[in-house]
């Protein structure tokens, strides 16, 4: 009977890794990823393979095979061969040993059979192995809760995610990449043991959050995944059921943050740059810790933008997200709760602010925040939805912008502080950078041509 993995095309490269280790008398499979998603018909480049031969073995088999090889992680038993131009891992089938700490294993241990190595593999459909030859080896029903579209632990969900916290997280963003349940014990494992997130290393917790976020899948977890959400991103448990105690707001602080996850995907298509999906989860991430009351008992959030915005900031840098993406979606939390008029004088402002925090990327910005606006306002109140439309008038006033690139900097004037110096007689000093800021501030209120000609007569007049 013709078998699913029939029609898979393996590349090259991980078919000559297995077989230069089958021929020296090793064992060897493809193992984990890529198994799972050639099953679901989206076979893929990254190849792990798993072998019984140790790093050094693996090593020496596949150099003299013509492979360069890389010592990428001997700790844990991982070389990386580079066979036809392709990376491949490859690692001695292994156990992990006794967890302290919920997130390092105190030590490796080497075993000789891939099923134990499969053992230690935290999901059912991560934990199936498969060999040109010997077809698919899925001891623990991963082809069946492929088809059943559920995210089961290995083993006993509890000890495993007390193992290792991280887990915990995988199991989420596997079921929102795959659009799977995760079967109802490792669920319940995964809602009470939520809280020990929060002692894995930032930095890997901020791995799988925001591959979470760039999916645009970070609404859907606010709301489904509720605990394990607050135990990465602590900052966000304030927000949990915290009352906006306002006519603007029909949802808690927390849910309309998941609201406005939800509404940047719709107006975007899908396709929000990573810096606007992070300013959608981050962007009232201040509200409770900047909430008064007046007298008459309404909710207040001043000054919650840019409190917003440096919490945001020691939030990614804790989560090791890359700068350009820390400070696009800083500047559009600072910038997402003001109310401008609809004029070219306020737009060159707004285009003004964003070039300070990240040059040369202004527009693209304007763009996203005025994204995250609309979906700011769709996610309050219905009378407060109205803004929304509203906000197509400051889109047509960046188009129009952006096809004049008005200048936003001194330096990108029709004249120079040389000129300026030439034409006012003025020594160099502070008084030329002033006279430019004039020119500046004139040109964008629009009393004066960006013209070098216009520049100089307004100079010498
Ligand atoms: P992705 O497409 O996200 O890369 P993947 O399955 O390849 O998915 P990796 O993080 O690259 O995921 O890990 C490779 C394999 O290693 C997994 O399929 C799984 O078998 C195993 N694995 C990775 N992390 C863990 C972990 N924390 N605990 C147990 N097994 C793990
Ligand atoms: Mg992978």
């Amino acid at each position: 009977m013709a078998q699913p993995w029939d029609k898979w095309i393996v590349p090259l490269a991980a078919r000559r890794v297995i077989q230069a280790l089958e021929h020296a008398g090793f064992e060897a499979w493809v193992v984990g990823g890529w198994v799972r998603d050639a099953l679901l018909g989206m076979p893929r480049h990254d190849i792990d393979v798993t072998t019984d031969a140790t790093w050094q073995e693996s090593a020496l088999v596949l150099s003299e095979a013509g492979c360069a090889v890389c010592q990428t992680g001997t700790a844990h038993g991982t070389v990386t061969a580079v066979c036809e131009g392709e990376p491949i891992e490859v690692t001695t089938y292994r156990v992990d040993g006794a967890y302290s700490d919920h997130r390092h294993p105190d030590e490796v241990r080497f075993v000789r059979d891939v099923r134990e190595d499969l053992a230690r593999r935290d999901f059912t459909i991560n934990a199936m192995a498969w060999h040109p030859e010997r077809g698919l080896l899925d001891p623990f029903g991963g082809e069946k809760d492929l088809q059943a579209c559920v995210i089961r632990a290995v083993g006993d969900p509890q000890r495993r995610f007390d193992e290792d916290a991280l887990r915990i997280m995988r199991a989420v963003r596997f079921s929102l990449r795959l659009g799977f349940e995760i079967e109802p014990r490792t669920q319940g494992a995964l809602r009470r043991q939520a809280a020990s997130v929060a002692d894995v290393a930032s930095e890997r917790v901020g791995k799988e959050l925001d591959a979470i976020v760039r999916m645009g899948k970070a609404g859907r977890a606010l709301l489904d995944q509720p605990e394990v959400m607050c135990a990465a991103l602590p900052e966000l448990a304030m927000a949990r059921d915290f009352d906006q105690r306002s006519v603007y707001h029909i949802y808690d602080v927390y849910e309309h943050i998941a609201h406005v996850c939800n509404a940047v995907q719709a107006f975007t298509a899908g396709l929000a740059a990573p810096e606007l999906q992070w300013a959608a989860l981050l962007h009232d991430v201040a509200k409770p810790v900047t909430y008064s009351e007046d007298v008459e008992g309404h909710g207040h959030f001043f000054g919650h933008p840019q409190q917003g915005a440096q919490m945001a900031v020691a939030i990614m840098h804790r989560m090791a997200i890359p700068t350009e993406i820390i400070d696009a979606a800083s500047a559009l939390i600072r910038w997402h709760d003001d109310r401008i008029p609809a004029t070219v004088r306020a737009i060159r402002r707004m285009l003004v602010n964003l070039s300070k925090a990240c040059p040369g990327r202004e527009i693209p910005l304007a763009y996203e925040l005025l994204d995250l606006c609309r979906a700011d306002a769709v996610s309050k109140c219905p009378s407060a939805a109205s803004w929304a439309s509203k906000l197509d008038d400051y889109t047509r006033l960046v188009r129009q912008e952006s096809r004049h690139e008005p200048p936003l900097t001194t330096r990108q004037l029709a004249v120079n502080g040389a000129d300026v110096m030439r034409v006012c007689g003025m020594a160099p000093g502070p008084g030329v950078g002033m006279q430019l800021e004039v020119l500046l501030n004139a040109v964008m209120e629009g009393e004066l041509p960006n013209e070098r000609e216009a520049l100089l007569a307004w100079l010498s007049a």
